[in-house]
């Protein structure tokens, strides 16, 4: 799209300016991180220069300060997300940290003979939390299939849905495949049979506008540095009703209201599941993120981003022996494939001596690859910031790369 201007944006991204091997840098792995604008790290580090205090705590002007800043931040996200109330949105050092909360804080709710269903196009971070809890608990973990196409099997979906299940656990956007699932939807079934949906937003906050409230999904997760901030910040969602009937998990300063040797009463949400003192300058970096995300014209950027992902698609495909692993009908971010007869490390290190980052692998998706037959697959994954030379770029490189094997 001509409306949308990549080199503006593009140079608001430092990293991005530089060579790698004798060449210049082509990223294109920002599934699995993405780079920041100067905004995030400026952010940050006039947060250190300027305004360094623990929050919530003293009356001092440098303490209100960072608290003020920093308690802001969770109105953006609030409103960033769509979700209704602040106290929704409590913080966490990733999606990961927020998945195991909810393992174990819902997870503690939960009896022998309760059902959680994931999905086979989960990361590891939305399966071992909860295959753990079951075994610790004797629940049942039920995992929906995938069609031909790499999209979860619905039909199957509504078979494992029974009234014992507890939880449905599932990616918006899966980090292989690329498939966008049809979370209102699944939300709509789960709720027909009284269960919860988690939903892991981790591949999706930095490509789709997020709407809690119009999914009707009752926890949603994301990283803070899948969307152009910081790492070690994320974000745990939850309908306030239901983080209020869930007991505490991890315990000590800031989640309390009164502690004696006798006993101890809790802090309301969002700080009594945000126990010691938080990252700070992680949540001032997401802020600046989510300010950068909200300067933008979203719906151009989406349609830039897609055109870039058809446009690499059809690239790889005028390529011989390639072969594109997931084919959904709704596809964001990531493209997967893998080289007939080459094994996929090889290619990326081949790819990383000619400046082209992209990612190699299982990409913690190991009962996926499984599934599929494949011992791992060849990930690109587009960004913002990236335009049509990056893919011609990857595409020259590969071809090389090919002719070369
Ligand atoms: N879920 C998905 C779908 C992901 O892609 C990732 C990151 N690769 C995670 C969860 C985990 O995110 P984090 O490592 O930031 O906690």
């Amino acid at each position: 799209s001509q409306s949308f201007s990549v080199s503006a944006l593009r140079a608001q991204f430092p990293v991005l300016q530089q060579s790698c091997n004798g060449h210049a840098l082509v990223y294109l792995d920002s599934a699995a991180t993405t780079q920041k604008p100067q905004s995030v790290i400026d952010a940050m580090n006039n947060y250190y220069q300027y305004n360094n205090a623990n929050v919530h705590r003293a009356a001092h002007c440098l303490s209100a300060k960072a608290t003020q800043a920093f308690e802001q931040v969770r109105d953006e996200v609030r409103s960033f997300i769509n979700a209704p109330k602040r106290e929704e949105v409590i913080w966490t050092k990733g999606a990961t940290e927020a998945i195991n909360l909810v393992a174990q804080s819902y997870g503690a709710l939960l009896e022998a003979g309760d059902e959680i269903i994931i999905s086979t196009m989960e990361h590891h971070a939305n399966i071992v939390p909860w295959q753990l809890l079951a075994q610790q608990l004797k629940l049942v973990l039920k995992v929906i299939p995938l069609t031909d196409t790499g999209e979860l099997d619905l039909t199957a979906f509504a078979q494992l849905l029974t009234e014992k299940t507890r939880l449905v656990a599932v990616t918006h956007i899966s980090n292989v495949l690329g498939t966008v699932n049809p979370i209102a939807g699944i939300v709509a079934l789960s709720h027909q049979v009284g269960a919860k949906v988690l939903v892991d937003g981790s591949q999706t906050v930095a490509h789709l506008p997020i709407d809690v409230q119009a999914l009707d999904c009752d926890f949603y997760v994301f990283s803070g540095h899948k969307m152009y901030g910081p790492t070690g910040i994320g974000v745990l969602y939850g309908k306030a009703d239901l983080l209020n009937a869930m007991p505490v998990w991890q315990t000590g300063g800031e989640m309390i209201k009164k502690v004696s040797f006798s006993g101890t009463t809790f802090n309301a949400l969002p700080f009594k599941f945000e126990p010691g003192t938080p990252n700070i300058s992680g949540v001032i970096g997401l802020g600046a993120a989510v300010a950068f995300l909200q300067q933008q014209d979203r719906a151009a950027l989406l349609h830039y981003e897609q055109g870039l992902f058809e446009y690499a698609k059809a690239q790889l495909l005028s390529l011989p022996d390639i072969a594109l692993v997931g084919n959904a009908a709704q596809q964001a971010g990531v493209i997967s494939f893998v080289v007939k007869g080459e094994h996929h490390s090889d290619i990326a290190t081949l790819l990383d001596q000619q400046g082209i980052a992209i990612r190699a692998g299982h990409h913690c998706a190991m009962p996926l690859m499984e599934s599929l037959g494949l011992g791992g697959t060849l990930r690109l994954s587009i960004a913002c910031y990236n335009d049509q030379q990056d893919i011609d770029s990857f595409i020259a490189a590969l071809h090389k790369t090919l002719e070369f094997l």
